[in-house]
């Protein structure tokens, strides 16, 4: 058996010497993309998921010596998909993670000075060009799933397409080489995009697909959260009605899959497999999770074959779609829905929605049940839902998302006309406005667009703006101390735990109340700053965590990015523009009154009984939280601030404390004071009319934009 270690001295045992290569459909095109990425600066790669575009297509680039001029750098939209495909080409290479081939996620570097091939989020090449804006490192870059849209790719595709045409043959010996990596999906456009570069097509063939509907959910369904028994149900259904061979069941995200798992575990325990199920050959059920923030270590078990008589069955979200293949898969169970980040206007703010999903996913996700023999596809809702429910295709992420975090990047590097960016797809003007406004309203930047000094420090924290601010007002103060537990505990998954049983459920939530009212009862924000402290401080953490209802992975992580936080302060105060304030309040106020630095933005005034009404020119009504130490007691409090909304039938603010009026009265004004378009560098008649340009010259590939771009 062959054996390999990672540099956290993990040993990883290989399934199969041959990893199956020749088996799969990219190899019978090695020597054409070989040759295209030769010949060719813009290529694209398109294929069926699970042909072997990302794990093989960078090893055929290493082998043919792209990698000999600098790194070939492969991005993923999802942090769980970039740590398991680096591990599987680490091993299929047979060596260790961290060394020829390494990863890079958010609070997470496992590269070296001898990595080669390194896989790492969107996101985070995209603050590599922050340092490296002609990403000088790489000789390769590969932005993958872009059929995804997701905003950093398309942010990506952008300052690819712009900053490389112009400086390419300038600065680099070699120019760089951009394979765009794609289910066939929207594959013209891109091309087009990329000044009509050539498309290589991985042949595939998929088995056909029995598909039914199951018409559980329908229309009137679109927001309850029926789904998740439904499809524990048509689960159960499958794995007692279906022969030998495993279930992959979709669903929205981290919480919903795990009460599934309970619910289920506790169905199938009872299965008298004698005589209840169809196939003698199945003797059991392996329900196993996968979602964004799993260890490493517990993703591997996706991929392992189940034990001889077992069936498996994966709950996952949506990146078991496209982003990651289980091998062994026989029937798809869809939930219908997703879990979105979408901007919503009437909060004004990104909030996590729980929505149906596109028809294309839907196909896509029943796709995955039919890539080695004919399969299955159990659909829990109805074909109604599916016609009036579920659009033709998803709205690209950049079209429904906050901007403010890739606009102040943009501008760090050097982009300052963001109106005129080369988007694939272009947000609505208002989106970027909004952006631009909110970065002023921090100031990030100034009122004629440009970055400020506080600007620049923000950029270094790789959390969202109002975090980041309010970090550095605790720095200045001298007493980061207080406010990095928190921002590292913002950052993480969700530290508390939701059991599907009631019974647990309650105890657990007992214990939560318990920590609010150890930590004043009043402050949700000091909550986690407490539950921070006493599990850092205990003994054994993860039995702390355990016997108090609490992630202990969220807190290892949250351990983890505080102290890397706490790094990019120490450098930053070395800094001699970085502020130094004196704080001159009472103790008690010290992390409100910094937060209020940050989230000025995020405040509501009690309007009568139970409601507030937010300050930042939308006037939504809200509500605060049942999860909130404050939930109860609204009758006593007038101003508050708080971290993050919930929409459903009305609209939640989570994560809040009381503030006094005092504390924002000077910031407040900031929010009205200026007009967006002013921020924008350019004259509203001037976007207005170019817009009309454009639109007349049905010039879909950019080029409109980039001589646009040159004339300024
Ligand atoms: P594509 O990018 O075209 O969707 P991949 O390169 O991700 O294809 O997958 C090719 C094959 O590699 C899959 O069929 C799967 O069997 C295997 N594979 C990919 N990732 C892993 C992993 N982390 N562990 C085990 N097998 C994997
Ligand atoms: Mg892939």
């Amino acid at each position: 058996m062959n054996c390999v270690m990672d540099r956290r001295g993990i040993v990883h045992v290989k399934d199969d010497e041959s990893f199956h290569k020749p088996l799969l459909p990219i190899y019978k095109c090695k020597k054409e993309l070989v040759q295209a990425a030769k010949e060719n600066q813009f290529l694209i790669v398109t294929g069926d998921t699970g042909s072997g575009k990302t794990t093989q297509l960078p090893q055929y680039l290493y082998k043919a010596g792209f990698g000999k001029n600098g790194m070939i750098g492969v991005t993923q939209p999802r942090r769980v998909a970039t740590v398991s495909v680096a591990q599987r080409v680490a091993e299929e290479m047979n060596c260790t993670l961290g060394d020829t081939v390494g990863y890079q996620i958010r609070f997470d570097d496992c590269t070296s000075e001898k990595t080669v091939i390194k896989y790492m989020t969107d996101g985070c090449l995209l603050r590599n060009t922050l340092t490296d804006p002609d990403l000088m490192k790489y000789s390769a870059i590969v932005l993958d799933e872009a059929h995804e849209r997701s905003l950093s790719t398309d942010i990506l595709f952008g300052l690819l397409k712009k900053q490389f045409q112009l400086r390419n043959c300038k600065k680099r010996k070699y120019p760089l080489k951009v394979i765009v990596m794609s289910a066939t999906l929207e594959i013209d456009k891109l091309s087009a995009f990329f000044g009509y570069c050539p498309v290589v097509t991985i042949p595939g063939k998929v088995f056909p697909i029995k598909e039914r509907f199951f018409n559980l959910i329908g229309p009137r369904d679109k927001e309850s959260t029926a789904y998740i028994t439904e499809t524990v149900k048509i689960t159960l259904q499958t794995h007692l009605n279906e022969p030998a061979g495993d279930i992959l069941v979709f669903l929205t995200g981290q919480s919903e899959i795990e009460k599934a798992c309970h619910l289920l575990f506790k169905k199938a325990e009872s299965i008298d497999y004698r005589h209840d199920v169809y196939d003698s050959s199945v003797e059991g059920l392996l329900i196993l999770p996968l979602y964004g923030s799993m260890p490493t270590e517990q993703q591997k078990r996706i991929f392992l074959p189940p034990p001889a008589g077992i069936r498996k069955c994966v709950l996952s979200t949506n990146i078991a779609a496209t982003s990651v293949t289980i091998d062994g898969i026989k029937c798809v169970v869809d939930s219908g829905f997703v879990k979105q980040l979408n901007y919503n206007p009437r909060a004004g703010l990104d909030v996590l929605e729980i929505v149906p999903i596109s028809k294309s996913e839907a196909v896509q996700r029943a796709g995955r049940a039919g890539r080695t023999a004919p399969g299955k596809c159990c659909r829990i809702y109805s074909e109604e839902f599916w016609n009036k429910c579920m659009p033709d295709h998803m709205i690209p992420e950049i079209k429904r998302t906050s901007l403010v975090s890739v606009i102040l990047t943009l501008k760090c590097l050097e982009i300052h006309d963001v109106i005129r960016f080369p988007y694939l797809d272009h947000p609505e003007e208002k989106f970027i406005l909004e952006a631009l406004l909110k970065l002023y309203q921090c100031g990030a930047i100034d009122r004629t667009g440009c970055v400020t000094k506080l600007g620049h420090f923000i950029i270094e924290f790789p959390l969202s703006p109002n975090v980041a601010c309010a970090v550095i007002k605790a720095t200045s103060f001298g007493c980061e101390d207080l406010l990095l537990p928190v921002a590292a505990m913002l950052s993480v998954e969700q530290v508390f735990i939701q059991y599907g049983d009631s019974l647990i459920q309650k105890e657990a939530e007992r214990s939560h109340e318990e920590f609010h009212e150890l930590a004043g009862g009043c402050n949700d924000f000091a909550t986690l700053l407490y539950i921070f402290e006493q599990c850092k401080s205990s003994l054994n953490p993860s039995s702390w965590c355990k016997n108090h209802g609490i992630h202990w992975r969220a807190l290892k992580s949250a351990l983890n990015v505080e102290k890397q936080l706490k790094e990019i302060t120490n450098r930053l105060r070395e800094n001699k523009d970085f502020p130094i304030e004196r704080f001159d309040g009472p103790k008690n106020e010290f992390l409100r009154r910094c937060l209020c630095a940050g989230y000025f933005s995020n405040v509501a005034r009690r309007t009568m009984g139970r409601t507030f009404r937010t300050m930042d020119g939308h006037g939504s009504v809200v509500h605060i939280h049942p999860s909130s130490a404050l939930f109860g007691k609204e009758a006593q409090l007038e101003w508050i601030l708080f971290h993050s909304v919930l929409v459903t039938s009305k609209i939640f603010v989570r994560t809040v404390c009381p503030i006094r009026y005092d504390w924002v009265k000077d910031l407040l004004p900031k929010l009205h004071d200026i007009d967006a378009y002013e921020l924008s560098n350019v004259a509203r008649e001037e976007v207005t009319n170019e817009r009309i340009m454009k639109r007349e010259s049905k010039d879909e590939t950019g080029q409109c934009n980039d001589r646009i771009q040159e004339a300024i």
